[in-house]
Order: structure tokens, then sequence, then C-alpha cells
């Protein structure tokens, strides 16, 4: 019997889910925000995420139902279950990758090392929090983040005075210090319902404004001690929250030589784009694996590194399918990912993976790349 696998969310991470479904003989189904999205080739429903009946209608006759995001809410989830529909990653796993307060406190709990975080509710509070770790801090909104959106470093109280003044009556900020780290890495797990997990190389990932640009598999410099504590991490964190489907644990690489996580995200991930062509089993084929509690793919890497750089949306893309032939033509080693989606300053309209035995040739390949179609 074919299976079936429904997708709440039509971005570009739903999107590569659809190429792999097809090799592996599943039915993948995908409800959209609206029409015309990247996963629009796979939309058998349009509708809004938040409401429930659209929800249960969507996952009628499905498998499992799965996320190209974390943001359908805890009650939608919960009727999903309570209908005897099979989610995964499921609401209480979710709970934690939704808001970043709770993150905190749950890792806190499972012993994860992080960044020294509290949570504020006040000028004064966020005052003395900047007192105590040498007078700027990172201030984040809990929920609805992304890309750095709702991410500001700060060094008084007034520099948060917009986000203090539009929380409800019980509402808080995440406050967190300005961590001094010499690198971001990314760490990807993916695990079974029924408890098997694999997991990937830790990967450099480099942020620009914000968003991710480029990540080098694996991290440069990490074989042996950091691999092997990203990994554990990555591994408790998968257990610990009970995670299915994968898992990218947003580490930072500190300067004296220690790893604390920054964040999560509970499926695939940017980080693990370079997987499609640097990897024997990608992360969207893994994730569909995982979530089917299908036997997990072999993760070993297809060559000794590999790079992916992301394509930003601008002014020069209208043009992306006019770039293309001149692109393939001059890189042909450059594995290019398009996502189907209308060019916005900054907004990530594709990606460029090379793999190859030279990382400084790998590295020029990519950008080279990528620049064809974001210059
Ligand atoms: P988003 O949810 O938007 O991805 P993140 O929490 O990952 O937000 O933060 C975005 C970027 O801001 C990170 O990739 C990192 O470069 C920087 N950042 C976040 N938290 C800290 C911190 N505590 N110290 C230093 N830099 C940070």
């Amino acid at each position: 019997m074919t299976l079936q696998v429904g997708i709440v969310g039509g971005g570009q991470l739903a999107r590569m889910m659809i190429a792999p479904a097809v090799e592996l003989g599943i039915d993948v189904r995908v409800l959209a925000e609206q029409p015309g999205m990247s996963a629009g080739l796979a939309a058998t429903a349009v509708g809004d995420y938040r409401d429930l009946e659209t929800v249960l209608a969507f996952a009628r006759d499905v498998d499992v139902i799965t996320f190209d995001h974390e943001h359908v809410p805890q009650d939608v989830l919960q009727g999903l279950v309570a209908a005897g529909v099979a989610v995964h990653p499921g609401p209480e796993a979710l709970f934690f990758a939704q808001d970043k307060l709770r993150m905190r406190a749950r890792l806190d709990e499972l012993g994860m090392p992080q960044p020294a975080w509290a949570a504020v509710s006040d000028a004064a509070g966020l005052d003395a929090f900047l007192e105590a770790h040498g007078g700027r801090a990172v201030v984040k909104t809990p929920r609805g983040g992304y890309d750095g959106k709702g991410v500001r470093v700060v060094s008084a109280a007034a520099d948060a005075a917009d986000w203090l003044g539009a929380l409800a009556e019980d509402g808080e900020l995440l406050v967190e210090e300005l961590v001094d780290f010499t690198r971001e890495l990314a760490q990807q797990v993916a695990r079974r319902p029924s408890g098997d997990s694999v997991i990937y190389p830790v990967v450099e990932t480099v942020q620009r404004d914000g968003v991710c640009a480029e990540a080098i598999a694996p991290a440069p410099h990490a074989a042996g001690r950091l691999a092997d504590i990203a990994a554990d991490i990555g591994e408790a964190i998968a257990v610990g929250l009970g995670v299915t489907g994968m898992l990218a644990v947003e580490l930072f690489e500190t300067t004296d030589g220690r790893l604390l996580v920054n964040e999560l995200a509970m499926r695939p991930h940017n980080s693990g784009h370079w997987t499609q062509d640097g990897s024997i089993t990608s992360q969207f084929e893994q994730h569909l694996r995982a979530v089917l509690d299908l036997p997990l793919g072999d993760t070993a890497l297809r060559a000794p590194w590999s790079v992916m750089v992301n394509i930003l949306g601008g002014p020069a893309t209208d043009a992306l399918a006019d770039r293309l032939p001149a692109a393939l033509d001059a890189h042909p080693a450059a594995k290019v990912h398009t996502y189907g989606k209308d060019p916005r300053p900054g907004r990530k309209v594709g990606h460029v993976n090379v793999a190859g035995a030279d990382l400084d040739e790998v590295c020029y390949e990519a950008r080279a790349a990528a620049a064809f179609f974001a210059d």
C-alpha cells in the first residue's frame, strides 16, 4: 500500500521533500498557505494551518502529518492527535521549538550547555541582566522570530523599549549573554518514533545579517573532540525532547573552546541542504523516512567536503531563470536548487551545493556559482 505523508506548510522545505518522496514511491501532499507557493507542485489543499477543521480535513487518509515550519498552534496539534492522526514531530516536542523561553528552560533541565539567559518582563529586569553580564546582551522575542528577526543586541533597556512596551500582561522577553563566539556550527540528527537515530557530521554555518549564507560540511577543524561533543548534544536533545524526524541544533563555538546551544529546528534546516548532494541520504529523504518510522538512511559523506551557498533574492534575481543556462555552463559541478519563489531583497530563493575533495576549490565553485544569480 502506498505510504502517504501530509506536509503542513508550502515553503521550500516541503518542496524539497517532493523529489525524494517521488523516488521512494511515497505519496506526498501539501497544505499550502496560499496558491503558487514553493511546494505548489504537491499542494493538494490551500488553507489556514491555524484552523483545526482545515488541518483535520487535510489529514484524512494520510499515514502521518509533518511540517515545513514549527508554527502550527498547540491546540491544532493536540486536536490532530486526539483524532488519531500520527503527528511527527509531536506536540510535546514542538512545544519547545515554538518558544525560545520554554526551550531554554527545558535545555537547562537536560543539562545542555547554553548562554546565560533570563526571562525579563520590564526595563528593570533587563538592566539588571545587563549589569550582571558585561553591559551588552541579546534580547529575543520568544515566538515567531526567524532569520534574525526578533533578535537584537542591546546595551540598555531603552534599546528594547518598543518590545518591552508591546508585551502582554504576563508577557516576557528572552535575554541572553552576548556570546563571544569564533563561529557557528549546526548538528543534525534524525530520529524515528520507535527510537532509532542517526547523526550527520557537524557543519559550520556562516550568517550574514542574521541569515544563513553558507554551510561547510563537515565543519573544518572539528573532527574528534568538537564533533563528538556536538553529536552528543544533538542526540541528548533529540531523545530528551522526544523529537521525531529531523532535528537541527544551532551551536556557538566559543573563543574558549566550548559549544553552547543557540536554537533548535524540528524539521529539515538550511544548515542541512548540503546533504542533498553531499550525503548518501539527504535530510529531506531522511525526514520522510523518520516520520514514517522507516529504517533510516546512511549519513556518510559522498565527498570529503560539501559547501552550500544560499541564493538571496534582490533585483538581480528577477532573472534567476534567465541566468540558469550561463551558470550551469560555467559551473558544471554545481548543483542548483531553486525554490520557485518571487525574489525580494534578502529572501532565500535557492541555493547551490558543490561537493569535492579540495575545500578551497569547493568553496570557490559554490560561491562563484551562487554569485551568478545573486550579484
Ligand atoms: P533566529 O530565530 O532569527 O534564527 P537566532 O536566535 O538564531 O534567531 O539568532 C540569529 C543570530 O543572532 C545567530 O545566528 C547569531 O549570529 C546571533 N545571536 C543569537 N543569539 C546570540 C547570543 N546569545 N550571542 C551572540 N550572538 C547571538
